[in-house]
């Protein structure tokens, strides 16, 4: 029986499904992208974003009509509101959070599925379905992190370090979706990131929608952020293994000089730093609930430039939140052209259901959040470029990801996340790593060619 997942949302749900794929292969059944061949037909939805909730009720009517002809089962999981667990109830056949996957097969069982079960069961002991999303915890979390991913890549993985958030930030409803944080023990991430250096992964991301928050919430019973990362490090020394630890997405609240100063250390722990902006206006931070100044802002990217002086910067923004006026937008725009970020995801506010702003007025005309979105896109090429021409004629090692859109070239990025193309049709180069000399600048790429023979993966 062969089973089919839509994956909707962030790196998080990614990785989540990769964990859904191991138990249902561990069932017996086989993974198809074939939509109209599967019999079991699931989603890993993300109640974030109104669009994406759109395309779950869409999919749901399509399949529980094909129903009419044929017996399928189908399930969804992921990053759901409570109210929208309620709704889905009545369309899916099974709906389940991620620290219950590891029940499924019992209750596949109950739908007469016969799969070859015994091996998982060995494996994973199914805990109690909680019954309310703020119960997740380490107890009902550690079995669904034990489960070996299915990686969708054979030299890039996501590994998961927490879930959840205690921040709450206004215009966000992952905290309702995801409940509180919990951080996974550290001795199962390091024994995941050996794993993934054993078997050759080049890069390697830890993942948490709050990753420097890391261990707060088991005070004297597990490493910091910092620690922890000081022992992927160590594993690199240890192992001599070549390879790019990265994380996301860390919170200007929490993020201090000790992270920074363990990056500097240790050459896997790769030089970028992703530190969210989201307003350069300290009355929008406010109203944002971010709890942090741009004070406070200002002085962590002087530590950056300070501490990991090659290290690239990337942030994210919103344009547009409920009640920004033109001063306020001002401001975002002058920290654009202060901080100098070689990225910016940038996106105008919508109000996504279930965060508290979400009850305000989204007041904003839409063609004035297109304005400020493209006049921060056009700063942002500028100070892209900037960057990228300062890198013209250096040799610097690039991790190669996959065939590029122009025929006879592969692409990658460098350590600081900055794509490059190169002339090449050695498709065996994907997921190693090569010197390339850079000889052409545009706004968020580049173009080089090989120095070097590939330094190989390790
Ligand atoms: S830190 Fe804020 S934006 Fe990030 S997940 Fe938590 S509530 Fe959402």
């Amino acid at each position: 029986m062969k089973y089919y997942v839509m994956n909707l949302g962030c790196q998080m749900n990614q990785a989540d499904s990769e964990r859904i794929q191991s138990v249902f292969s561990q069932m017996g059944l086989e993974r198809t992208d074939v939509e109209s061949e599967a019999k079991v037909l699931g989603i890993v939805a993300c109640s974030v974003r109104q669009k994406a909730i759109d395309r779950v009720y869409s999919k749901i009517h399509e399949w529980n009509l094909r129903k009419n002809e044929e017996n399928l089962i189908t399930f969804v999981s992921g990053c759901i509101l409570p109210a929208d667990e309620e709704k889905f109830s009545d369309r899916f056949d099974l709906v389940f959070s991620i620290d219950e996957l590891t029940s499924v097969p019992d209750r596949f069982r109950q739908y007469g599925v016969v799969t070859p079960l015994a091996q998982f069961e060995g494996e994973v002991q199914a805990p109690p379905a909680p019954t309310a999303r703020d119960r997740l915890g380490i107890s009902s979390l550690a079995p669904f992190w034990k489960v070996t991913p299915t990686y969708s890549s054979p030299f890039e993985a996501f590994v998961p370090i927490q879930n959840g958030c205690d921040k709450f930030c206004s215009f966000c409803a992952v905290p309702y979706t995801r409940g509180r944080e919990v951080s996974r023990t550290s001795a199962d991430i390091l024994a995941e990131v050996q794993a993934l250096v054993d078997k050759g992964y080049t890069s390697i991301t830890l993942l948490g929608q709050n990753v420097n928050s890391y261990g707060l919430d088991r005070k004297g019973d597990e490493l910091r952020f910092a620690q922890l990362l000081e022992e992927v490090g160590k594993l690199g020394e240890r192992t001599g293994a070549r390879f790019w630890t990265y994380f996301t997405s860390p919170h200007p609240r929490d993020m201090n000089t000790d992270v920074l100063e363990t990056m500097a250390r240790y050459p896997v722990l790769a030089k970028q730093v992703h530190l969210p902006l989201q307003s350069g206006d300290d009355h929008v931070l406010i109203r944002m609930n971010r709890n942090h100044s741009m004070d406070r802002y200002r002085s962590l990217v002087a530590d950056v430039r300070r501490v990991l002086p090659t290290a690239t910067l990337f942030t994210d923004i919103i344009v547009g939140f409920t009640g920004e006026t033109d001063e306020q937008f001002e401001n975002t725009r002058k920290a654009l052209g202060e901080f100098q970020y070689q990225m910016a995801y940038i996106a105008q506010y919508s109000p996504r259901p279930g965060a508290a702003s979400a009850r305000w007025d989204d007041d904003v005309p839409a063609d004035v959040k297109r304005g400020r979105l493209e006049a921060l896109n056009d700063l942002l090429r500028q100070t892209s470029l900037a960057y990228n021409r300062s890198l013209l004629g250096r040799t610097v090692p690039v991790l190669v990801t996959k065939a590029d859109r122009k025929s006879g070239y592969l692409s990658g990025h460098t350590e600081g996340k900055v794509t490059v193309r190169f002339p090449s049709d050695d498709p065996s180069l994907v997921g190693t790593f090569v010197n390339l000399t850079m000889e052409s600048a545009v706004p968020f790429s580049l173009e080089g060619r090989l120095a070097a023979p590939p330094t190989g993966t390790s």
